[in-house]
């Protein structure tokens, strides 16, 4: 039986089993097109990226002696639609079955059940034998809840993997280090020179602007970062385990003005595209773990593991939990609009020029500055949740919706109402000046609230708890923050209404 197999671009799992034998009778389907690098406006080194993992992807199953048909973007024989793309195929060269991987976005998987519903052969969907757990298995370990608590779900997945655990007990007696997470880094663990691939990308820039294809953000074309084949992505895992885990944990929480990357892995771009699957990367962490007892604290590798294991599979169970309804919500009612300075990157406020301008140049900011700069200054300033995801699905280059999603409408805007985050996450200038030496050349004043110098976190703050008190103020999590707001005197109340809503109307001037 003649069978087509498509592989979309962030299904570059050359362990699947569908690869374990050359059958002449399939033939599998990669396709670049206007489809995937326009449904939002994506960061240069994100399209480039995906376009080069998918081409290496290929050339790799060529080489095995496997039957790829590639559509690259210019090619005329493509459409640029994946539909009409298939159809086509499937026609010209007499398809007998259709077999595709589960998508993990929405938007794709309806566009392929809808397809293959309408075709007259036979089709299948398979698993992309990529993540620990199934697409469904949140919305069965959750039913009947109330609340969907991530802890719940890691501690659950450490017993069912036995990882980290001895018998039924925590290694080490803990199950969770986050205490121990929050260290500032002043310089005193050395960062070692990260890892980059250097990959000369100047061909596909220039295929990308042949296609007309508008894309946002910077990219060095003889000095391309990430990862692009299994093997760069392998030699990412191992570089973060020789160098970085040691401190992972430490600094897990820190911002710094020189350090973009401190100790953070950057492997979220092979593992979204599935050149490396979560399980390699627990299994050689805690290889690493095992042999440098010593030196390697568990605090590291927990702190490691439970974003991989807890968080990762916990985003992508709770949007297939939660979608379609998911990316309408929003909670707070927050209607502003992104400032310009999203884009440029031209702010006065240092810690979010330093985030921002990080995401523009590399397509890459860490958890906490996704999470306590941009995302934080974003919910203070009540920008509508649309404006909000279509900013950091665009962005960064391991943005897909699966995971986006739910941590920038969930875990970073509440736009939920608590599904994901207990409370909204949001905090003054305090913060940022405790965890990041950002508030040193800040042209603001951290602990200035109403002067013209005066840090903008510290009104939006209190200005935004104030007129979200009615959404808020029944959350246990904020009941001492309201007690605070409500002890406030009424004069300061006033002005810092009036502070606040000048920034909000005049964000681009900050
Ligand atoms: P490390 O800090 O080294 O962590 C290791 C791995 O853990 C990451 O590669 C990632 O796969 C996983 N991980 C860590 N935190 C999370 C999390 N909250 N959810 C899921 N996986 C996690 N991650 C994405 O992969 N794509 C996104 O589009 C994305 N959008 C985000 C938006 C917001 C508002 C926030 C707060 C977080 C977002 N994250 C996203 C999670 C996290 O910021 C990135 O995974 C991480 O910064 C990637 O860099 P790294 O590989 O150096 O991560
Ligand atoms: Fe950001 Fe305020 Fe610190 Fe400036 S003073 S870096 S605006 S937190």
């Amino acid at each position: 039986m003649k069978k087509l197999r498509l592989i979309l671009g962030d299904q570059l799992n050359s362990e699947h089993s569908w690869f374990s034998n050359i059958d002449d009778h399939v033939t599998y389907c990669l396709f670049e097109m206007r489809q995937e690098t326009d449904y939002i406006t994506h960061h240069i080194q994100k399209v480039v990226g995906f376009f080069a993992a998918m081409r290496n992807f290929a050339e790799e199953l060529k080489d095995k002696k496997h039957n790829v048909i590639y559509f690259h973007i210019n090619d005329t024989k493509n459409t640029q639609s994946l539909v009409e793309n298939l159809s086509t195929l499937i026609t010209e060269n007499n398809i007998e079955k259709f077999e595709y991987l589960a998508p993990d976005e929405y938007r794709l998987d309806t566009q392929l059940k809808d397809f293959s519903s309408s075709l007259e052969i036979e089709s299948e969907i398979f698993s992309t034998e990529h993540f620990y757990t199934e697409r469904e298995d949140l919305k069965v370990f959750f039913k009947g809840k109330k609340q969907f608590l991530m802890e719940n779900f890691y501690r659950n997945m450490r017993k069912k993997h036995q990882i980290l655990m001895v018998d039924k007990q925590p290694e080490g007696g803990k199950w969770n280090y986050d205490a121990s997470n929050r260290k500032k880094w002043k310089g005193d663990a050395l960062i070692p020179q990260e890892i980059n691939f250097d990959t000369n990308v100047e061909e596909i820039i220039a295929e990308i602007a042949k296609a007309g294809i508008q894309t946002i953000g910077k990219i060095n074309p003889k000095y391309f970062e990430y990862p692009i084949s299994r093997k760069q992505s392998l030699a990412q895992l191992d570089y973060f385990c020789s160098h970085l885990l040691i401190h992972f944990g430490d600094y897990q929480d820190a911002m710094h003005t020189d350090k973009i990357y401190l100790f953070h892995s950057r492997i979220s771009f092979a593992m979204n595209t599935k050149m490396i699957s979560p399980k390699e990367i627990i299994t050689k962490v805690l290889e690493t773990y095992r042999k440098q007892k010593d030196n390697i604290d568990i605090s590291q590798v927990e702190g490691f593991i439970r974003q991989i294991l807890g968080w990762r599979e916990y985003m992508r169970g709770m949007y297939w939990m939660l979608m379609p309804n998911y990316k309408k919500e929003n909670f707070l009612e927050n209607k502003n609009t992104l400032p310009n300075f999203f884009w440029t990157g031209e702010t006065k406020m240092n810690c979010l020029k330093n985030a921002i301008n990080n995401s523009l140049d590399n397509g890459y900011a860490h958890h906490i500055q996704r999470l306590m700069i941009t995302g934080n200054f974003a919910l203070l300033t009540q920008i509508h949740p649309d404006e909000i995801d279509a900013w950091y699905l665009g962005i960064y280059v391991d943005a897909i919706e699966w995971v986006q999603l739910p941590n920038t409408r969930g875990m970073s805007q509440f736009a939920d109402g608590g599904k994901i985050a207990t409370k909204p996450y949001v905090s003054s200038g305090s913060y940022i000046g405790k965890m990041s030496n950002y508030c040193d050349a800040c042209a603001y004043k951290k602990t200035k609230k109403f002067e013209d110098d005066a840090c903008p976190f510290n009104t939006l703050y209190w200005n935004f708890l104030d007129e979200k008190q009615e959404k808020l103020a029944s959350n246990f999590r904020m009941k001492m923050m309201y007690s605070l707001l409500n002890k406030m005197s009424s004069e300061d109340r006033i002005k810092i209404k009036e502070k606040a809503n000048h920034i909000i109307e005049h964000l681009d001037e900050y």
